[in-house]
């Protein structure tokens, strides 16, 4: 079934001129990025559906004391759910990159964990919560691909016995510091601020929204944000179908 486009052409013109118009763009993203490119937002009803097999709510298997009481669990559960190994950049990454190379995207920074910025060529992502394409040895730091820790079984180790983990950022532990000050920097001297694919509901999300000061803040989301009463274009729709429109 064909569905009826909800973007507004005014509101695509509009987006068209501010970036024209842009030199140091900053897109802030989250799950709704990605949607399009396959990767379900595990928040969402449907990711909660699924989720009650291991005993726990996403979010429980997800934190750093279920990772270290019931790694066999939360390996089990991270291999079925966080990885895409066929997830490809969509309309939003690859129009990102083009925005990079034409120099007017001063970064990425998102909330995402598929590392599909970096897959569609752009260098200045922050990810904020960490990168599935980058696992480590939690003993000798001996890096490896998801690939690698999609062909382990249980908990995956390294040749050296240790435990291999993935490069994200579990419940309880913190973000990583310097991705912080970078992406905080980058939406600071930002000229236009786009915010697309969150609800904003995350922290540190919201806050990092508080540092922007520049002119023209966008937002693209499918549903009401707590800060689209200050921004100066809301386009309801898919992210992935604004950009495709551009
Ligand atoms: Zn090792």
């Amino acid at each position: 079934m064909e569905r009826e486009s909800e973007v507004k052409k005014s509101d695509i013109d509009l987006l068209r001129s501010i970036i024209d118009a842009s030199k140091r763009i900053v897109f802030f993203g989250g799950a709704g990025v990605s949607t399009e490119s396959g990767i379900p937002d595990f928040r969402s009803a449907e990711g909660l559906y699924a989720e009650k097999e291991e005993g726990a709510e996403p979010e429980m298997i997800l934190s750093k004391s279920f990772f270290y009481l019931q790694p066999e669990a939360f390996f089990r559960f991270y291999r079925k759910h966080m990885l895409f190994p066929d997830a490809k950049p969509n309309a939003a990454h690859r129009y990102l990159y083009e925005l990079e190379k034409r120099d007017k995207l001063r970064g990425i920074v998102t909330q995402n964990i598929d590392g599909l910025h970096k897959m569609a060529g752009n260098i200045r992502v922050y990810e904020l919560h960490g990168n599935v394409h980058e696992n480590y040895c939690m003993e000798c730091n001996a890096s490896y691909s998801m690939e690698d820790l999609l062909r382990t079984e249980g908990i995956p180790r390294c040749e050296c016995g240790g435990v291999i983990r993935p490069n994200v950022v579990l419940y309880g532990e913190p973000l990583e510091k310097y991705v912080c000050i970078g992406a905080r920097r980058e939406i600071t001297n930002a000229d236009t601020l786009i915010v697309a694919g969150t609800s904003l509901s995350v922290e540190p999300a919201a806050s990092f929204i508080e540092d922007f000061r520049g002119k023209h803040l966008v937002l693209i989301n499918r549903e009401p944000t707590p800060a689209d009463e200050k921004a100066e274009l809301v386009i309801r729709g898919d992210v992935a179908e604004v950009f495709s429109l551009l």
